[in-house]
Formats: C-alpha cells, structure tokens, sequence
C-alpha cells in the first residue's frame, strides 16, 4: 500500500502512512484479483440516475454526468445514453451509511464512492456517498473528478498506481487543475474498447499528459530540496522522494503532501531547517510553510527578499544549514541571503566565478550529503566545495531508475 501511493516502503505505520490512508478515497480494493479483464460487450451503455438529495440542481447533476461520460467517450469507441427506464446498464445513485450491497459509506470524509464491474444487475452501478460536501468547484469534493473516476470502474477499469491517473484511487482533484484522462488512464481504456475514430483530432494538439518517468533520460526537475531526511525532486505537480533508508524512490503528488496552496510548475524549493520553513518559488512569488501549514501573508513578492525589480524570478536555491545562509541563483548570477538577519548581503556575483564549471542558467540545486548538486535539463553536476572538482552524470541518477521499475511505463512509449 506504501509503494502504491508512494511512500517509502518501510511496511511500519508511519504517522504519514496513516495520513495516507485517511486521505479521502475511492471505495474500491488496490490489489485487484487476477483473471480476465471484465468489460461490456456493447458499444451503446445506458445509464440513469436515481433518486437523490442534493444541494446540487438536478440539470447541474446531470450536466456533470453527461461531461464525465464524454472524457471516456473521447478516447474509446463508446456512446453513453441517459434513460429514465429502470433497465438502463449503468445505475448512478447517492446513498447513506448501510445501503445493502456489503460496503456500507461512512460519513463525510473516507470513502467518498465505488462502482461495479460491467455485468448485469448492480453490474456497472455507481454509487456516491450522499454525506458528503458534494460540489461542482472549488469547495467540497469535486462531483466530477470522483464520477469521471468511477465511471471508469463501470467500464471496467482497475485502480492505477500513477498518481497522475484519474483512476488512481486517492481523491486527488486539484482546483488548480483541469479534469482531463491522463496519458495511462487513455491507454487504459483503449486496451478494453479500443480507440475512438475521433481521437487523433481531438487530441492532435493537446495529446492527454504524461506523468513523468524517473526512467526518461531526458528527464529534468523544476527544483530540488531537502526534506529533513529526504531529498525531493519537483516536476509540474509531481515530486519524487528519496528517502536515505529505502531504496525505492516514488513519485507522488505535491498536493498529497501540502496544502493546494503550494503551487505547481515550481522554480525553486528550499528547507530552513532551523526555522522549520519549507520555502517555494515560482515566478515573482514565494510561499513560505511552517510545516505543513501556509504563513500568514503568502504568498509575497520575491522583492520583499531584497531582490531587485528586475529579477522577475528565481531559477534555484540552495540552502546551508550550519552556516544558517540561502544562496539564490537567476540567470546568470547568483544572490546571499543572510536567513538570521533576514537580508540579501551584498550585490550579486556571477555564477562562474562562484561555481566554476556549473553553466547557467540552472533548473535547480541542493545541498545533500557534503557536496552541491546542480541540475541543468537532463544533467547533474556535483560540486565539491574543497577541490573544487565538478562532475557529470544523468539528472534522474539519484532516483535509481531500475528497467523493472516502470515496465509498464516503458512499454507504452
Ligand atoms: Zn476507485
Ligand atoms: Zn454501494
């Protein structure tokens, strides 16, 4: 279960494992039983909805059903028709507590739905815990993200251990993000129906999007931090954590471990270990978080920081704990700040004359077991401070790409 939301796999009950599983959630088991794939024989499926009590209008119910269906008939060979007869293949339902089919809901929070595998009867029925706070924005849970979800299982779909899946079975909708089937949810569902005739135009410019690889050799990171123990590699809304006891390194979500507030696409990232402060840079902004928790104030102009208004963003960070010191590198040069006086010191110099060896401008830097690490597109260069010495190696080195790892991933490219 770690390793499927990719935690280190330790099997101890870690306070973050438990977090973990308290994470509202999609009803439906991770380990899915072996055997034949279950799937309709049909390409028409109908379905209706059955009573309900929502806060909700019933026209914006239906709407977001209707657009939920439309994501998975985008990409496969389907057609989803609304009946008000009851022998419709699919029945939509909201439910309380015990609702007679042996997974009773639990109230607001946990399990927030399930579904059925294609068959008759209940075969392809979903169902929504009705005690939830369900909504169409920002509030609440998003009713469109968890029915595109479940909807999936009514095909026939199992859960998908890419966080960047719809079908990956924790609640992961982020109102900065879009609702969209990703690169593994298409392939997916294509394996079970095939591919929709419509598919190569709607998506020729905007294909679904991929969660990155660990194992893409061109793979390069938005910014890299220390964690306490760990060291943390950011791509888009992904993160690897490496952790030093295990040698699995998973990706997961930024938003699986802090707030919403923490944006995407980040430029740098850095721990102040002694104030307790994980800090976050993306274009003219930073957020500051005292544990998992937004400061008051954030996010704030980088220039509150002692930046000139020219410097419009931050390439990286690197942060000296002993010395209780941040270096910030833009473009070409790179800037000190003093973390006790809370002060840029002096002008800045020039990354070459500091960092002899490392080209500019860098994707991301950190300190991490005595020597300096820079990452520039899909090279990694150590620094050693006393000999000076810089040395070469791919970017995703650290995260100990196995083949065996991401088989399932290599196969699809
Ligand atoms: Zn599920
Ligand atoms: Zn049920």
């Amino acid at each position: 279960m770690q390793r499927f939301f990719g935690l280190p796999p330790s099997g101890e009950l870690t306070n973050e494992t438990v977090a973990v599983m308290k994470r509202p959630r999609c009803g439906l088991s991770d380990v899915e039983p072996f055997g034949e794939t279950i799937r309709w024989k049909k390409s028409t499926l109908s379905y209706r909805i059955a009573g309900y009590n929502l806060s909700i209008p019933t026209s914006k119910v239906h709407k977001i059903f209707r657009a939920a269906w439309k994501l998975w008939s985008n990409v496969a060979p389907m057609k989803f028709r609304k009946r008000r007869r009851k022998e419709a293949d699919i029945a939509i339902s909201f439910h309380n507590g015990d609702h007679e089919d042996g997974s009773p809901f639990d109230g607001t929070g946990g399990i927030l739905a399930h579904a059925f595998v294609p068959g008759f009867g209940i075969g392809g029925d979903v169902h929504f815990d009705a005690d939830e706070d369900w909504s169409f924005n920002s509030t609440g849970f998003n009713l469109f993200a968890v029915a595109v979800h479940e909807f999936g299982h009514a095909l026939g779909l199992p859960h998908s251990s890419d966080p960047g899946a719809i079908m990956y079975p924790a609640y992961n909708f982020d109102p900065k993000d879009e609702v969209l089937l990703s690169f593994r949810d298409v392939k997916d569902v294509q394996h079970l129906y095939g591919i929709s005739p419509n598919f190569a135009s709607l998506f020729a410019k905007r294909p679904p999007p991929r969660t990155p690889d660990k194992c893409d050799p061109d793979l390069s990171f938005d910014a890299v931090t220390e964690l306490q123990q760990e060291v943390l590699f950011f791509k888009d809304r992904f993160m690897w954590r490496k952790h030093p006891q295990f040698d699995e390194t998973g990706i997961t979500l930024i938003s699986s471990l802090w707030p919403d507030s923490v944006p995407h696409y980040l430029d740098a990232v850095y721990e102040n270990v002694e104030g307790n402060l994980n800090v976050f840079f993306k274009g003219h902004q930073y957020w500051v978080l005292r544990q998992l928790t937004l400061e008051e104030g954030f996010p704030r102009n980088i220039w509150d920081l002692g930046f000139p208004s020219r410097i419009k963003s931050v390439d990286a960070a690197l942060h000296f704990r002993n010395e209780r010191y941040t270096v910030f590198f833009t473009g070409h040069e790179c800037w000190r700040y003093n973390e006790q006086q809370k002060m840029m010191e002096g002008s800045p110099t020039l990354i070459e004359q500091q960092w002899s060896g490392i080209p500019t401008p860098i994707d991301a830097a950190v300190v991490y077991e005595g020597l300096v690490h820079f990452f520039k597109g899909n090279i990694h260069y150590k620094f050693d401070f006393n000999s000076k010495y810089v040395s070469s190696s791919p970017a995703n080195d650290l995260l100990e790409c196995r083949e065996n790892d991401d088989t399932e991933q290599t196969q699809m490219r």
